[in-house]
């Protein structure tokens, strides 16, 4: 069997849904190499890449974790995006009313606008696109885990077949070709929704300011200045992340 099927029958027994993957190339991007075999260091000049989840619509099955771990070929077991699902006993204060409930968080790299990971990197491995995009070049990277350990979001691991740093990339290389990123691509329930918040007119910019008074950015106590957002997050929910109290707040608001 070879390693792509074997990777794809791995992330649906780990618990993902079977969900045809249409469209995708197995290119191996991270980062995207230009002129002299160097890394694009510049981006996209002008744009901010952003992501917005709606929480409201995601199911849960896993399809955006598949569909990342074909397009970016991450070894089996170690993922850049996956959905983490909390299970929650909510009561009243009275022992006789509890509930338990359950809800679903996308989590990936947050492509923050102050990011820690790459203030640590000793070789300037890791760095930051002028549209936002934060990514590893596996050529200089000396896998000391620096930036695994300096991500407050535990978006970073080093790769088991390339023992260098790898996270999430916002699969710049189909975004430079005008495609969506994998995740984006394949999730069922469209909450993920990825453009330029430079841009007023684009889809996410006129999302983002029909919700403003939802949207939450995960852990903004850490000033990272993340960029993926996420609307229809219930508060009650919020205190149960990760065992952190109150990691929610509304965009732009101080921590
Ligand atoms: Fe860096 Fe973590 Fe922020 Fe991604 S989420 S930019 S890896 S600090
Ligand atoms: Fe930089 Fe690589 Fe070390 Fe991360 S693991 S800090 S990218 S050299």
């Amino acid at each position: 069997m070879d390693t792509t099927k074997r990777r794809f029958l791995n992330a649906v027994v780990a618990g993902a849904a079977i969900i045809p993957v249409a469209g995708m190339s197995t290119a191996m991007a991270n980062p995207i190499v230009r002129n002299n075999n160097q890394p694009d260091r510049k981006g996209q000049t002008g744009k901010r890449y952003a992501m917005l989840i709606d929480l409201r619509k995601c199911i849960g099955c896993q399809a955006c974790t598949v569909g990342c771990s074909i397009e970016n070929q991450t070894p089996i077991g170690q993922f850049r995006t996956t959905v983490k699902q909390y299970e929650v006993t909510l009561d009243d204060g009275s022992t006789q009313h509890q509930e338990v409930k359950s809800f679903m968080l996308p989590r990936l790299c947050n492509h923050c606008d102050n990011p820690p990971c790459v203030k640590v990197c000793p070789v300037q491995a890791t760095f930051q696109r002028d549209d936002g995009i934060v990514m590893v070049d596996n050529k200089r990277c000396v896998a000391c885990a620096y930036c695994v350990q300096a991500c407050p979001y535990d978006a970073r691991f080093i790769n088991e077949e390339t023992l260098t740093a790898d996270k999430c990339t916002f699969c710049a290389h189909r975004l430079e070709d005008g495609l969506l990123p994998a995740c984006v691509e394949t999730c069922t329930g469209g909450a993920r929704i990825i453009g330029d918040i430079n841009d007023p007119n684009s889809h996410i910019s006129q999302l983002m300011a029909e919700h403003q008074h939802d949207i939450k950015v995960l852990k903004p106590e850490a000033k990272t200045i993340p960029h993926v957002f996420y609307i229809g997050m219930a508060e009650r929910f919020t205190s149960h992340i990760d065992g952190q109290a109150a990691i929610y707040a509304p965009q732009g608001e101080k921590a």
